[in-house]
C-alpha cells in the first residue's frame, strides 16, 4: 500500500479533514516492529500472530546479528512496510558505524556485509533517519539522535518528545518494550506486559515495541506493538518462535555462537 493511500485511510478513520467515517474503515490497525535483526522466523511469527493490518512500520535494525538479512528485507518490501535506518542498517550499507560495535556485533556485521545482495544494500542505504506518518514520528534510537541514543528513562523520553513535531513518537534500539506518556507536563512510564494498552488520547507518547529478533528483557518471545488508530490505542504483544532453528542457522553460517545462545534466554 502506498503512503498516500495509508494517509487517506488514517484521515478517514479519524474523521479528520471533514471526511466522513466509513464503516469499512472503522478499525485501522498498524503493526509496529523493530530490531528484527535478520530473524525471519521471528518476524513471520509476529506477522502471523497480528493478522491483517493496514500498514507495517519498522523502526530499524532490520539486519545484523541474525542469519537471513535478504529474506527479511524481501518480506518487508513485499508487504509494503515503511520505516527508518538503525545503526546496524547503516553499518551493513557500508557506514563506519561498525567501528563502534562490540566484537560479536562486528563479526556478525562483517558476515552480513558479504551475505546481502546489492538490492538489500541499496534498500538499507535509502532508509531515512526519521519518518513522519500521520501523528507519529518514527526513529530507531531517539528523536535527538536516531542512530545511537538509547531512550531508557523518562527524562530522555521528555527530551525526545521535545525534539519532534508530531503528537507521538516511536523508537526502538534498546530491545526492551517501554511506553512513556506525558500528561500535563508529567511523565508516566509503563513497562508493558503482553496485552497491555496505552491510550493515545491521554497525552503525548513515546513508545518502544521491543525487539522482534533479539529481545533483551529476559523474555525470548518476539515483541511487537499494534496501533489501532480508530480506537486510539497502542497494544503490546509477544509470540514464541523456534529460536533453535534460528540458532542452528546462525551456527551453520559461522556467526558468533553467543549471539545464537542469547536468543534462548532473551538477553
Ligand atoms: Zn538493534
Amino acid at each position: 500500500m502506498c503512503r498516500r493511500a495509508i494517509h487517506a485511510i488514517l484521515r478517514r478513520a479519524s474523521g479528520g479533514h471533514g471526511e466522513r467515517r466509513t464503516a469499512r474503515l472503522e478499525r485501522v490497525r498498524i503493526a509496529v516492529v523493530s530490531d528484527i535483526h535478520s530473524n525471519l522466523v521471528a518476524l513471520d511469527a509476529v506477522l502471523a500472530k497480528i493478522g491483517a493490518v493496514d500498514a507495517i512500520w519498522h523502526l530499524g535494525d532490520v539486519v545484523g546479528y541474525g542469519p537471513e538479512p535478504d529474506a527479511v528485507v524481501d518480506r518487508l518490501t513485499g508487504l509494503g512496510a515503511v520505516g527508518v535506518r538503525g545503526n546496524h542498517d547503516a553499518a551493513a550499507a557500508g557506514g563506519n558505524e561498525i567501528d563502534w560495535f562490540n566484537p560479536d556485533a562486528r563479526a556478525a556485521m562483517e558476515w552480513t556485509r558479504t551475505a546481502i545482495s546489492e538490492t538489500t544494500r541499496a534498500w538499507l542505504a535509502a532508509l531515512p533517519l526519521r519518518r513522519m506518518e500521520s501523528d507519529f514520528t518514527l526513529v530507531h534510537g531517539s528523536p535527538r539522535d536516531p542512530i545511537w541514543e538509547y531512550v531508557t528513562s523518562a527524562a530522555l523520553a521528555r527530551a525526545g518528545l521535545s525534539a519532534i513535531s508530531t503528537e507521538h513518537g516511536l523508537h526502538g534500539h534498546t530491545h526492551v518494550p517501554i511506553a512513556f506518556t506525558m500528561v500535563d507536563g508529567r511523565m508516566r512510564t509503563l513497562v508493558p506486559r503482553p496485552g497491555n494498552t496505552v491510550a493515545l488520547g491521554e497525552g503525548r507518547t513515546l513508545l518502544n515495541p521491543g525487539s522482534v529478533g533479539q529481545p533483551r528483557d529476559h523474555d525470548p518471545r518476539a515483541s511487537y506493538l499494534v496501533l489501532d488508530i480508530a480506537a486510539g490505542t497502542a497494544t503490546w504483544g509477544r509470540v514464541a518462535y523456534d529460536f533453535e532453528v534460528v540458532g542452528a542457522a546462525m551456527r551453520a553460517a559461522g556467526l558468533p555462537t553467543r549471539l545464537a545462545d542469547r536468543l534462548r534466554v532473551g538477553v
